[in-house]
């Protein structure tokens, strides 16, 4: 069998992919690692022996990992902590239980809402936001989430809400929270 060392790239598995490029990243013996997306394209299977050895290596080199991605399951996998961004800002930032517990922004409730629960007994009402994400470029007044927010209220399309604290290390940005 010929050594991987001359496989080309299109030879490679996704998932032998993957770990290629975070074998080529640890080289470098970093402090930071920043994996976007590092599972998205990979089948399930795979996926969790990603997710392991992401893992294994922030505990056995201490590396810290930045870990950006749209699915809430898999950051609540191995998170600490979980910052939720809409329109290039942090709306919602905290550690993982407070944030996946006790969800305050309408943005993080509603990407939890559609999150698959594996209990065909346990049912959640699901949150389809309305219409497409604006142009990042004409950024909405006020709130920025106003147009898609299913709790928008008059004061929110002149009113952009800071980061305010909600808990211990948990912030959201919305008027709703803490009598803003
Ligand atoms: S400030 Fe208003 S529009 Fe923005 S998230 Fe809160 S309720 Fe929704």
């Amino acid at each position: 069998m010929k050594c991987r060392l001359f496989h080309y790239p299109h030879e490679l598995s996704g998932g032998q992919r993957q770990r290629v490029v975070i074998a080529a990243a640890m080289v470098l013996q970093p402090e930071l690692l920043i994996a976007d997306e590092p599972v998205s394209m990979l089948d399930v299977s795979v996926r969790a022996e990603i997710l392991n050895l992401l893992r294994d290596l922030r505990r056995s080199r201490g590396v810290s990992l930045l870990f950006i991605t749209h699915d809430l399951s898999t950051v609540a996998y191995f998170a600490d902590r979980i910052a939720v961004m809409y329109l290039g800002r942090i709306v919602e930032i905290g550690p993982t239980r407070d944030v996946l517990s006790n969800p305050q922004h309408p943005y993080t409730k509603a990407l939890l809402s559609v999150v698959p629960v594996p209990n065909p007994r346990l049912r959640r009402r699901r949150v389809i936001l309305q219409g497409e994400t604006p142009n990042p470029i004409h950024l909405p007044s006020g709130c920025r989430f106003h147009p898609r927010c299913p709790v928008a209220f008059d004061r929110c399309p002149n009113v952009d809400p800071p980061l305010v604290m909600v808990g211990e290390r948990h912030a959201a940005a919305c008027l709703l929270v803490n009598g803003q």
